[in-house]
C-alpha cells in the first residue's frame, strides 16, 4: 500500500511540475529591440468562441508567442443563458497562469458595432464592464481613460463592407482626430485589407495581424497549408506589459502571415535585412561569380524584376540557402522588388543585395 501510495505521489509530482513544448519560430529581432510575436484578436466561451480561457494560453505557449489578447464580444453573448456575463472574465482566468507560460496577457475586449465603426479592440484596459454602454462615443472614451489601445478589426469585412474594401467614415476620422485609434488590422485571419497601410502612414498607427481565432487554433492554421497563424509582431525595448504597450503606441509593428509581410517599410527594410544573409563570392570563373544567400526566417522571400543581365527572379526559400550565379558582365546594383513584402496598396519592397 505504501508503495501504492509513492508511486501516486510521484504520478501527481509529475504531472504538476509538467512540461510542455513550443515551437519556435524564426523571426530576426530588430538591432535595439525584441521582435515579440503577439495575437491580439481572440474569443473564448465567453462570447461567440467555444473555448475556455486558458486553452487560449496553451495555443500561445504552442505557437510560440509572446502576448496574446482574448478579446470577447462586449454586445454579443451567444452562450449568456450558460456562461454568465463577466466582460473581464477572460482575462482574469488568464493573468496569473500566462506567468507560468512566460506570456504577456493584454486584458482586452472587443466593441462590437455595425459599419461604420464596425469591430473595434480595446487593449490594455483595466475594466472590460465599464464599456457597457450605448453610445460607441461613450465606449471609446472610456476605454482611451483607461490607457487602451484602440485597434480597428478587420475593416473590410465582408459582412459590413460588400466589396470587401476599407473605408475611412467620418466617424473614424473624428476618432483619429481625437487620437482614439491607435492601431488596424492589415489581416484578420486570412484576410487582408492593404489599402491600410497608408492610413498607418498618415496617422502614425500601428500595422495588425490577429487570428480572431473562435474554434481550436490548430485545427484552422495547419502545415502545410500555414506554418504560423497570423502575427504582429512588435518591436519592443523589453518583454514585458509596459515594454510592448510603448512599442505599439509608437507603431514599431509588422504584420506576418502565411508567406506575406506588411507594414511601414521603416520596419520591414531593416527586418528583412535581419532575416538574410548575404555571403561573399564563394567561387568565381571567367564568366561568373557564386555567391549564397541565407534565409534564417521563417518567411519566404519572393525577390523579383531583376536588373538586366542579373537573375530576373531569385526566391528565398524559408530556413534555406540559396546559391545565386551573377554574370561578370553585369555591372550595376542588384536591386529586386520584394513581391511578398508590402509597404504600400500597391507598393512592395525593393531591396538591394551587396554580396
Ligand atoms: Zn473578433
Amino acid at each position: 500500500m505504501k508503495r501504492f501510495l509513492a508511486i501516486i505521489v510521484l504520478f501527481v509530482a509529475v504531472l504538476t511540475q509538467g512540461y510542455s513544448q513550443r515551437k519556435i519560430v524564426n523571426l530576426p529581432d530588430l538591432p535595439g529591440f525584441i521582435t515579440l510575436k503577439c495575437d491580439f484578436h481572440s474569443h473564448t466561451v465567453f462570447s461567440d468562441g467555444n473555448v475556455w480561457p486558458t486553452v487560449r494560453l496553451g495555443e500561445a505557449y504552442r505557437d510560440g508567442l509572446d502576448a496574446i489578447a482574448i478579446t470577447d464580444h462586449i454586445e454579443y453573448q451567444p452562450k449568456k443563458d450558460q456562461i454568465p456575463t463577466d466582460h473581464n472574465a477572460g482575462y482574469n482566468l488568464i493573468k496569473e497562469m500566462a506567468k507560468e507560460y512566460n506570456i504577456i496577457p493584454v486584458h482586452g475586449t472587443e466593441i462590437t458595432r455595425s459599419m461604420p465603426p464596425g469591430h473595434l479592440n480595446a487593449l490594455f484596459i483595466t475594466d472590460a464592464n465599464a464599456l457597457v454602454k450605448d453610445s460607441v462615443y461613450d465606449v471609446i472614451e472610456t476605454a482611451v481613460k483607461q490607457g487602451a489601445f484602440i485597434q480597428w478589426n478587420h475593416p473590410g469585412w465582408k459582412s459590413q463592407e460588400p466589396d470587401g474594401i476599407p473605408k475611412l467614415y467620418n466617424i473614424h476620422r473624428r476618432f483619429l482626430k481625437n487620437g482614439w485609434i491607435h492601431g488596424i488590422e492589415f489581416f484578420n485571419d486570412s484576410e487582408y485589407y492593404p489599402n491600410i497601410l497608408e492610413w498607418c502612414q498618415e496617422y502614425k498607427l500601428a500595422v495588425m495581424a490577429n487570428s480572431d481565432i473562435h474554434g481550436i487554433i490548430s485545427e484552422r492554421y495547419k502545415e502545410p497549408e500555414y506554418t504560423n497563424r497570423p502575427m504582429t509582431l512588435v518591436f519592443a525595448k523589453e518583454k514585458s506589459e509596459a515594454g510592448l504597450k510603448e512599442a505599439l503606441f509608437a507603431g514599431r509593428t509588422l504584420a506576418y502571415f502565411g508567406d506575406m509581410l506588411a507594414g511601414k517599410e521603416e520596419f520591414a527594410r531593416p527586418f528583412f535585412y535581419q532575416c538574410i544573409t548575404v555571403g561573399p563570392k564563394y567561387h568565381e570563373t571567367s564568366k561568373n561569380y557564386y555567391f549564397d544567400i541565407t534565409n534564417h526566417s521563417d518567411i519566404p522571400f519572393y525577390l523579383v524584376n531583376g536588373p538586366k543581365g542579373a537573375p530576373t527572379s531569385i526566391t528565398l526559400n524559408a530556413r534555406s540557402v540559396t546559391r545565386v550565379v551573377l554574370s561578370k558582365a553585369f555591372k550595376g546594383t542588384l536591386t529586386y522588388d520584394v513581391k511578398n513584402v508590402l509597404i504600400g496598396t500597391d507598393k512592395t519592397m525593393k531591396a538591394e543585395i551587396k554580396f
